[in-house]
């Protein structure tokens, strides 16, 4: 099944907007800050806010695929 979105993790900076924009499904790493994705088959009234997420990531590393 494709999922609704993807991470390149090594492109992460750190910083956290994706957590401010759906923090359901992103949380940061306590030592590095980096992103860790909680929920990889989000629900669909979560998808909003994973765009969104996209939209703010200042290293465009979360790619909607649907
Ligand atoms: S917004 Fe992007 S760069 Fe910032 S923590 Fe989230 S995934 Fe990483």
């Amino acid at each position: 099944m494709q999922k609704f979105f993807s991470v390149d993790y090594s492109r992460c900076v750190g910083g956290g907007l994706c957590v401010m924009a759906a923090p359901k499904v992103f949380a940061q790493n306590e030592d590095d800050g980096l992103v860790i994705v909680l929920d990889d088959n989000p629900p669909a009234e979560e998808h909003e806010n994973i765009r969104e997420a996209a939209r703010l990531c200042p290293a465009l590393c979360i790619h909607i695929d649907k």
